[in-house]
């Protein structure tokens, strides 16, 4: 009998794979083991095995597999039952989910390998001097990786004398897998064994009475060892004797000292050993706790509507603790940019160790060992906190997954493939492991609290601030009027100036909210009216003041700020609009005294970028802080009693049907950040258009109304949540076949589908890095099947790459896109 598996491999094909395996090797894989295999020419992928069978693939010879490269399966049933729906849902591949679940770590690439080719004579005045260097080189051993060889000759392009190397029969190629994942060594130390007896070490110390730094040394570590008992770590030698690396190396060349390494985690919980105790409850979240209850009893997910500072986290505390003392798993997800430190150390407090954090900041290696960690069921990683992609770990045993601020756009993976939905691909998995799922946010998307309402979820509330402090109070300011009546200083109106001061008087805090980075995002000349734009994109370049540049927010171009106008050369260049960078400088004019800070992408990047600022304004370094969206995301400071927007008009002329409920719920959670502990919060909102319903529905908390006259709306216009839509995006470099591509496509669409296939449109910037874009979208009612329209869209994709000129047109399926 012939054995055969099917894998899936990291890349964007349709179908999985099958290759042909030995008897034992069937025996030994399951699925969920990776193994390499050839694939293509001369590449070796990482794998992962699907199924194993008995059933030849009809059109191609199955190659043999490479070799195996797990003992165990690293991937389990339930992920991959989750990924496959997460490709058929979201129209893309296994192999695409596959890539972007693991951590990099994982896909181990092949690297080219070069040998000596000992067969053959080399007569070495054949070779010009930078191959003689690899030829000498290769002497020394046996092979040599790419980079090695970069800087043997010193060069970067090694390709060319590889080439010739290979003509003159000098090497042999090979391609050879390798693991980009090192467990982290720690050093520790311990006196050789010979010096264990007391005597024995009474001789060394005399013998090394001459080097008083030495014998310090050997002391320390003998006290060190007698006390702890316990491995020494060679970093913690060094700080009790005071002795430098240099000392301590001698002492091992000299086998007095014995080095050696232990593998540990990275990844480790440095705080006390000991919890805190659980908050009590109040009676609001008590009742909401029950209401969820009962949802879970019903077997449904649940939404849980809390107005910010309602103390939502702490009853997501009481459910993490019932769950984990039914020794199962808990996995909190928050959009990436709401994963702080404040939140982390929160959640440390009452549960220690057993608190795993997995987010994208980490390197590959700390990823690599939470995966393992949940595999193994360790305790250490019972509860999980993370961004989007915690979604994607082995759980075998799902208790509870909180999706916290739901309504978070940043839960929809835009790019690359898979495009999915964290918040409704965790219901699925929730499904998956018969686990509660819980929802949670001040302001819920429209789908969510729909689905409430027409009981499909089920649904708990909490409409008071935690020791009951009023929510704040927000004032709508007219920027008209005051413009008019000369009531502004920049771009503050004097009443917000008036309560800044007031606020910073009575020792408290101000946030500042202005939703564009930079200083201006528009440099306009005053003569011809020209503004730089992008040479990549259609967007004008936004004026960073701090470096004097021009940038690209959408593909990070940048030039030095011109001195004169580019188009005619005159001097007088303008700034249009205002950035976070432009409200900071006119605050250090207007407030010389205080500590104004920023907190936006500019400022936040690296690891630990903006714990630093949190921190710091946490505890009350300084007095105003200054940023984009950035700052509306489930912070809780304690002193912060005036909010300010500077300009809210922005956020509603957004060119999507969702632009007011994104606008109010930006505006609800940044005006949430005031007042969150006694003394009732203040937020002004400026706009030129105050009376707009959505800043009024902001002004009085009207979630109700807000949602009421969102909803009519999308019915209206077909848009969800009552219909489903699918964006279609066709991209390429050449603007005539992009239009021609894409409206072909929508032509075929409308035949099979109708009326509900709008497009082809630009999107607002119809060209991002030298690739135009033309959008397709497709809106599904109702009684249409979400699956068959599915179908006829790859039906038709197919056609479509029959097509000679439109193969290179790319096509990017965006699945409920938002
Ligand atoms: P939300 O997540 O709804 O915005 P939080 O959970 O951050 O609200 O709660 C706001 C503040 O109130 C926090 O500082 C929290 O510690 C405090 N708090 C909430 N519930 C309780 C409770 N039951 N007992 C004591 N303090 C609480
Ligand atoms: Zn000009
Ligand atoms: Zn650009």
């Amino acid at each position: 009998m012939e054995y055969f598996i099917n894998v899936i491999l990291p890349i964007p094909l349709e179908k999985l794979f099958t290759y042909s395996v030995s008897k034992s090797e069937a025996e030994f894989l399951r699925p969920g083991m990776r193994i390499g295999v050839p694939f293509g020419k001369s590449k070796i992928y990482t794998a992962l095995v699907y199924s194993v069978h008995n059933k030849p693939p009809v059109v191609y010879e199955a190659k043999e597999i490479h070799r195996i490269l797990d003992e165990h399966p690293i991937v389990n049933l339930y992920q991959l039952e989750h990924w496959q729906w997460i490709a058929d849902y979201y129209m893309c591949s296994l192999g695409e989910v596959f890539r972007s679940a693991v951590p990099s770590a994982f896909l181990l690439e092949s690297e080219t390998l070069i040998l000596r080719n000992d067969r053959v004579e080399v007569l070495e005045s054949d070779l010009e001097d930078d191959e003689f260097l690899v030829y000498e080189a290769l002497q020394h051993q046996s092979t040599l990786k790419v980079h090695e060889v970069n800087s043997i000759v010193d060069k970067k392009n090694i390709l060319p004398i590889l080439n010739r190397l290979l003509e003159k029969k000098v090497i042999l190629l090979k391609e050879e897998m390798y693991e980009q994942y090192k467990p982290k060594l720690v050093r520790y130390v311990k006196l050789d064994t010979k010096y264990l007896s007391e005597e024995k070490l009474e001789a060394l110390l005399e013998s090394l009475s001459r080097a008083p730094k030495q014998s310090q040394v050997v002391l320390s570590l003998f006290q060190l060892q007698a006390v702890k008992k316990k491995p020494i770590k060679v970093s913690e030698l060094e700080e009790t004797s005071g002795g430098s690396k240099a000392v301590i190396k001698s002492l091992v060349d000299k086998e007095i000292l014995e080095e050696y390494f232990i593998r540990t985690d990275r990844v480790k919980y440095e705080g006390e050993e000991e919890n805190f105790a659980l908050k009590e409850l109040n009676q609001y979240q008590q009742q909401a706790f029950k209401d969820i209850s009962r949802g879970f009893e019903d077997k449904k997910t649940v939404l849980l509507h809390g107005v910010t500072s309602s103390g939502k986290t702490e009853v997501y505390v009481k459910l993490i603790e019932e769950c984990i003392r039914l020794g199962k798993q808990a996995l909190y997800l928050l959009p990436e940019i709401a994963l702080t430190t404040q939140l982390i150390s929160r959640l440390q407090d009452y549960f220690g160790e057993k608190v795993s954090v997995y987010h994208s900041k980490y390197n590959i290696q700390e990823r690599v060992e939470v995966w393992n960690n949940v595999l193994a069921k360790k305790p250490k990683a019972q509860i999980v906190i993370g961004a989007r992609s915690a979604l994607f770990l082995p759980y075998s045993d799902l208790g509870l997954i909180i999706v916290d601020e739901e309504h978070e756009g940043s839960f929809k993976q835009f790019d690359p493939a898979p495009r999915y939905h964290a918040r409704d691909a965790a219901i699925v998995l929730a499904n998956l492991h018969q686990s509660n799922i819980i929802l949670g946010s001040a302001t819920p998307s429209i789908e969510s609290f729909f689905n409430a309402q027409t009981g499909k979820y089920g649904y708990a509330q909490i409409k008071r601030r935690y020791g009951n402090v009023l929510m704040p109070e927000i004032e709508l300011l007219d920027l008209k009027e005051h413009t008019r009546k000369k009531r502004m200083k920049g771009h503050f109106s004097k009443r917000l100036l008036e309560e800044i001061k007031e606020t910073l008087d009575a020792g408290e805090q101000v946030i500042l909210f202005q939703n564009r980075r930079g200083y201006a995002p528009i440099v306009e000349c005053t003569t011809c009216g020209h503004s730089p734009q992008c040479s990549n994109c259609d967007v004008s370049l936004t004026f960073h003041q701090y470096k004097k540049q021009l940038r690209c927010h959408y593909c990070g171009y940048h030039m030095a700020l011109p001195e004169s106008c580019q188009a005619c050369g005159s001097l007088s260049l303008d700034t249009k609009g205002f950035g976070t960078e432009q409200v900071e400088k006119e605050l250090e004019t207007l407030f010389p005294d205080a500590k104004t800070w920023r907190m936006d992408l500019d400022t936040t990047r690296g690891k630990h970028g903006y714990e630093k600022i949190i921190t710091a304004f946490e505890q009350q370094e300084m007095d105003i802080l200054v940023g984009t969206q950035m700052l509306t995301k489930g912070l809780d400071f304690r002193n912060v009693s005036l909010v300010g927007i500077m300009n809210a008009d922005s956020l509603l002329n957004f060119p999507d049907y969702r632009a007011h409920e994104r606008c109010f719920q930006l505006l609800t959670q940044v005006a949430g950040r005031a007042g969150r502990t006694k003394k009732q919060g203040r937020v002004l909102i400026q706009s030129y258009n105050p009376y707009h319903q959505i800043l009024k529905q902001v002004s009085t908390n009207d979630y109700e109304g807000m949602f009421k006259e969102q909803l009519y709306e999308r019915e209206q216009y077909n848009y969800p949540p009552q219909n489903r839509i699918i964006r279609i995006t066709f991209k390429h470099k050449e603007y005539n076949r992009l239009n021609e591509a894409a409206e072909w496509f929508a032509q075929a669409l409308r035949n099979a589908l109708g009326i509900n296939v709008l497009g082809p449109e630009y999107p607002p910037v119809a060209r991002i890095r030298n690739q135009f874009l033309k959008n397709v979208m497709v809106k599904i009612p109702q009684n249409q099947s979400l699956p068959k329209t599915k179908t006829v869209i790859k039906r038709i994709e197919k056609s479509f790459n029959s097509v000679s000129q439109y193969r290179s047109v790319r096509v990017i399926y965006n699945v409920d896109h938002i």
